[in-house]
Formats: structure tokens, C-alpha cells, sequence
């Protein structure tokens, strides 16, 4: 028997009615703030990838899907939406419009991770980007509007993490700083952080292995060494989330997973979602748009999962499915009169199905009922049709044309 792929799923009816409800959070508060709807590729060059979420990253070293297509092109599955977002800003020439273009995206992902709750091969992000935007109140206010979407949707038990990156240049001085620490510490720490010291030092504040957060404890912090226009713009950022009356955590130890960015960095956790505990997170990226041979360009911006999101807000009340009208057919015949009725009712703003599954007449009024239809027509034979009611269980004979208007005046029926 085939199944679906280790690490996907199926978004079922009513999963799917959770996420179209997460949507219309999504694009109301997103919206209201100016952000406009984009959507890249499944699939781009490899290189855009590699180049622009970075070598080191755990996404290029070990969790893209890639693959060689039939003209020879190395092409991989958008593992993260940002370098895409940043390729069509570039590709088309958008640093002309006026600055910034605010842009947001709901789009399926892929990494080739262990499979396990709230961590998938195929995943669903919610992004936004403020592309052309280099003051601290956008990273502010992205904060604020991912803040808004988790309180919308729901999200229990959330915590923001936030911290400064600075710039490549003390950072690069800091990272030195950093192997140094490492090195110093080897005996202590795990074989895989150990393995990477050169490579990506800064994951060594992700591990999870407790003999290496020990040795972390005492490693430099970057936020101790940030350069005076950075501290000041991090400063920034944090009175205008003091002055909103938002409440986060400073957290020096903060590594995103991704190469590229720049100062501001943070995430969502949620207590209700134990070892994959970040709902969404994102930071400033400034020097990214450079790294894909587009004009210098200031960014910021996040990216929450869809997945995890609803984990953490547990049970959404799904909307009831309602049908105003279940078209019936007491003789064989009357499907094209049936057809057309439950074809007009829709276009009269009713919720209309017909009979399609060639039950007898008492297996139709049972199917109705479980359908929570309120009124049944069953057609005769031609011209008149019966119209049930089926909250009070009237019934009356009517001519077909009458059946629509009937039931817009929702008068009774006797
Ligand atoms: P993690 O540390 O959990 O691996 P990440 O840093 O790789 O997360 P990002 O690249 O920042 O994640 O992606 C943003 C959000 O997308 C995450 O906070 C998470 O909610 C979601 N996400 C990332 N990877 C997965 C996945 N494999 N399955 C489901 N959701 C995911
Ligand atoms: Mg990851």
C-alpha cells in the first residue's frame, strides 16, 4: 500500500479549515499593516540557497533536497522562503518602487529532518519581509505583528527571545574570540560542537548536550561586544518593545539558524510544545540582499510554522459546515431538475448540494439530516417538488421555481 512520505502529512477537512482560519489572521493583521501577498518557486538553484542561507547552516549542510534535473541544472527544494523573497525582490527590480516593500508569503518547505512532533520534511511557514526598511522601529513592529498573529491564533504559553547579532566585521572578531573559548574547552564539549569549532562556532550555544551548555555558561557573550551604532540600535529596538509593554527575555546566547543576519534576532517559544519549542523567529538581515548580487538593501523579518502554531494553540473551534439546502430526488429522472435547482440556489447565495451517491429516498432525507441541511427539496416528477423544512418538520408541495424564493423569505412553510 502506498503512504504518503515519511516526514508529510495530509491536511485533512478539518485541518484544513484551521489553517484557513490561521490565513485570514494572517492576512487581517498582516494587511492592516501594509503587507502584500507574495509567492516564489517550490523549487530554485541550489546556489541561491547555499549562497544565501550560508555553507555553515544545518539547512545547506545537511537538510535540503536537492536534485539534478533533466537539463543538468542542480535545483532544491525552498527549504526557507527569505532567499527566495530576496531573488524576486532582486529579479525584478523592486528596489525602485518606494521603500520598503513589506511582503508576507504562507508556503510550503522542505528539510530532510528526523520526522517527529512538530518537526516534518514537508512544513508550512508563515513569513513576512520588510525589505528596504533599516529602522529599529521595523524590527519593532515585526515583532509586535508576529506577537499579534500567535495572540490571534491562539498560541498558549508564549515567550520572545530576543538578541543583537551586530555586524559581520565584530562578529568576525567576536567568532575568533569564541574558537578561542572552544578550543580552550575541547574535553568539555560535545564531539559534534567540537567537530564544528572552526566551521560554525556559534552553534556551539544551540547544543543541547548538558556538559557543553555547562561550558558555555562561561563562554563571551556577543552582546558584550557589539559596536556602538549596533548597541545603539538594538537600545532602540528594545524601548520601542519597553514602550509597547511587551515582555521578552534577553537572550545573549540567541543563534538563528540562518547565515545571514545582521543585529536584531529573536523567537517565539511556546511552553506547549516541549522539545521543538520555537514557534516562529526571524531577525534583520542586511547584508543578504549584497550576497545575492543585489543592490545593498537593509531587511528584516520572520518566518513562523504553521504546524507548530497550531500545536500550541490546541483545540481551534472549527466552523460547523452548514448547508442551507439538500436537493433530493424521489424519482429516478429528476437528477437534471435537481442539477440546475442546487446550481441556482448557490448562485442566490445558498449553500446547496444535491444527491450523488444514488441513495433511495429515505437514505437521502438521513444524509441531509447529517448534513445539518435546514431545508430539503425533493424533486417529483417535473414540474412540483416537495420542500421540507427540517427544523420544524413541515413539508409542503410547491411548484420548483418557487422553492428558491421560499426559502430567502424563510417563511414558514404551512
Ligand atoms: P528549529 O531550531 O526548530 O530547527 P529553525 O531555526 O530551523 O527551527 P527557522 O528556519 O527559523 O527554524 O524556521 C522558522 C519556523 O519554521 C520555526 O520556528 C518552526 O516553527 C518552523 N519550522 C522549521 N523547521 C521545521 C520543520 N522541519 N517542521 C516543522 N516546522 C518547522
Ligand atoms: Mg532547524
Amino acid at each position: 500500500m502506498i503512504q504518503a512520505p515519511r516526514g508529510t502529512s495530509d491536511v485533512l477537512p478539518d485541518e484544513a479549515a484551521r489553517r484557513e482560519l490561521l490565513e485570514a489572521h494572517v492576512k487581517r493583521i498582516l494587511g492592516a499593516a501594509g503587507y502584500e501577498r507574495i509567492e516564489t518557486p517550490v523549487f530554485e538553484d541550489t546556489e541561491l540557497f547555499s549562497r544565501g542561507v550560508g555553507e555553515a547552516t544545518d539547512i545547506v549542510q545537511k537538510e535540503m533536497y536537492t536534485f539534478t534535473d533533466a537539463g543538468g541544472r542542480s535545483l532544491t527544494l525552498r527549504p526557507e522562503g527569505t532567499a527566495p523573497v530576496c531573488r524576486a525582490y532582486i529579479e525584478h527590480g523592486m528596489h525602485k518602487l518606494a521603500q520598503p516593500v513589506k511582503l508576507w508569503y504562507l508556503s510550503s518547505f522542505f528539510r530532510a529532518e528526523a520526522p517527529q512532533r512538530g518537526r516534518y520534511r514537508e512544513f508550512w511557514q508563515v513569513g513576512a519581509e520588510a525589505i528596504g526598511a533599516s529602522e529599529p522601529e521595523t524590527d519593532a513592529e515585526l515583532i509586535a505583528l508576529l506577537a499579534e498573529l500567535l495572540g490571534a491564533v491562539g498560541v498558549r504559553g508564549t515567550r520572545l527571545h530576543i538578541s543583537s547579532l551586530g555586524n559581520p566585521e565584530t562578529r568576525a572578531e567576536y567568532r575568533e574570540e569564541l574558537k578561542a573559548y572552544l578550543h580552550a574547552h575541547e574535553v568539555e564539549l560535545s564531539e559534534e560542537v567540537r567537530s564544528r569549532i572552526d566551521l560554525n562556532p556559534l552553534r556551539a550555544f544551540d547544543s543541547t548536550d548538558p556538559r557543553t551548555r555547562e561550558a558555555m555558561k562561561d563562554a563571551p557573550k556577543l552582546l558584550d561586544c557589539l559596536s556602538g551604532e549596533d548597541a545603539a540600535h538594538f537600545e532602540a529596538v528594545r524601548t520601542l518593545l519597553d514602550d509597547a509593554g511587551m515582555t521578552y527575555e534577553l537572550d545573549p546566547t540567541l543563534v538563528r539558524g540562518l547565515d545571514y543576519y545582521t543585529r536584531t534576532v529573536y523567537e517565539f517559544k511556546s511552553s506547549e510544545l516541549g522539545a521543538q519549542s520555537t514557534v516562529g523567529g526571524g531577525g534583520r538581515y542586511d547584508r543578504l540582499m549584497e550576497r545575492l548580487e543585489g543592490p545593498p538593501t537593509p531587511a528584516s523579518g520572520w518566518a513562523a510554522g504553521v504546524e507548530r502554531m497550531l500545536l500550541a494553540a490546541g483545540e481551534l473551534p472549527t466552523p460547523p459546515s452548514l448547508t442551507d439546502l439538500y436537493v433530493a430526488v424521489a424519482k429516478p429522472g429528476g437528477g437534471p431538475t435537481a442539477f440546475q435547482l442546487a446550481r441556482e440556489a448557490r448562485r442566490a447565495g445558498l449553500r446547496a448540494q444535491l444527491e450523488l451517491a444514488g441513495r433511495s429516498l429515505k437514505g437521502q432525507l438521513k444524509h441531509a439530516d447529517r448534513l445539518g441541511a435546514r431545508y430539503v427539496a425533493i424533486i417529483g416528477d417535473g414540474a412540483s417538488t416537495s420542500l421540507k423544512n427540517m427544523e420544524s418538520g413541515e413539508q409542503r408541495e410547491l411548484s420548483t421555481p418557487e422553492v428558491i424564493p421560499t426559502i430567502l423569505r424563510g417563511s414558514r412553510l404551512s
